[in-house]
């Protein structure tokens, strides 16, 4: 096995996963084993009321655990898995493992949060979408005001099948986050069309707040519109002081990113849970 060696690292695999058909098949055949061998792992990434400080949430983030290669980061996979089709399977999975530890969570007494599950296209056009969510919530026990699903910009489309699914799964009682905003060059119509409770303001715009007035710009702006239009908004990829001095003072509501915490794995979370429990912040 000399071509594999010195690498142990999903970045330097991707090169190796080229685009030929060959090595797609290949990974195709390596996550459907992945799914069937159970290799895939969630971390979870705290959210955090800015005025308070307080965590509100998490967002469930999957990790493949590869028995050679090691953690391997969803960008390396999730794009073929999504051309494959193969991530209605997998995403079936991380939206039951996410309820599951959610609910596991709660029974062991911590503060009740939402978890947060990133859908991709491919998953919420599934006939059965609504369907599949409710079977997740009833089998696990979780509440549905505990479960919060990320959808994108090119999924807020205008189509009867998504105008469908969302007022099902509003109904459902779950939330619904519009992850990555502002990178979709779509029409605002649906933000007043749709049952959406939330913007999640991407990174990249969230990144140079300091220093391109134009993103300050942007952040304040998307900031007012979604108050205007009665949704929360959440800071995605924050990862200093200043930026949340800036996030603050245009009331943005939440954030989520490197400055508090990265994303990890379920017993970090229950540890930090545990201690806001008992912390500063506590009401009782
Ligand atoms: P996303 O949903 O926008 O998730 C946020 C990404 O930003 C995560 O990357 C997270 O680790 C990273 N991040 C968070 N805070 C910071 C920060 O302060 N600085 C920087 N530089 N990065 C930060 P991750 O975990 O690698 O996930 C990448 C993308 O893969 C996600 O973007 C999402 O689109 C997709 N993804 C992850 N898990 C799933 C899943 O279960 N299902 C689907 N369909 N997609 C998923
Ligand atoms: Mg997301
Ligand atoms: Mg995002
Ligand atoms: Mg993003």
């Amino acid at each position: 096995k000399a071509k594999d060696s010195g690498r142990n690292c999903g970045l330097v695999y991707s090169d190796k996963w080229d685009n030929s058909a060959r090595e797609r098949l290949k990974l195709q055949h390596e996550l459907f084993r992945a799914i069937r061998n159970r290799e895939f792992v969630l971390h979870y990434q705290p959210q955090y009321r800015i005025n308070s400080g307080r965590m509100v949430g998490v967002e469930a983030l999957v990790r493949w655990e590869h028995p050679e290669r090691g953690l391997v980061q969803p960008k390396e996979f999730i794009p073929l898995a999504e051309d494959s089709g193969m991530i209605v399977q997998l995403g079936d999975w991380v939206l039951e493992e996410a309820c599951r530890q959610n609910k596991a969570w709660q029974d062991s007494g911590l503060p009740a949060i939402p978890v947060s599950v990133n859908l991709s296209l491919r998953q919420f056009m599934h006939q059965n979408l609504p369907g599949k969510v409710a079977a997740v919530l009833k089998g696990t026990g979780l509440p549905a005001r505990y479960l919060d699903l990320e959808i994108t910009e090119s999924v807020a489309m205008d189509t009867a099948d998504v105008s469908r699914h969302l007022s099902e799964l509003a109904r459902l009682g779950v939330g619904i986050s519009v992850d990555d905003f502002g990178t979709g060059y779509s029409s605002f119509l649906y933000l007043r069309k749709f049952p959406i409770d939330r913007l999640k303001i991407d990174r990249s715009f969230v990144r140079d707040i300091m220093h391109d007035p134009g993103n300050a710009e942007i952040v304040a702006a998307i900031i007012a519109m979604a108050h205007n239009l009665n949704l929360q908004v959440i800071a995605e990829g924050v990862e200093t002081e200043d930026q949340v001095r800036f996030l603050k003072r245009h009331r943005c509501d939440e954030m989520q990113g490197f400055f508090r915490s990265p994303p990890v794995p379920g017993d970090k979370i229950a540890e930090m849970l545990g201690k806001e429990a008992s912390g500063p912040y506590t009401s009782g």
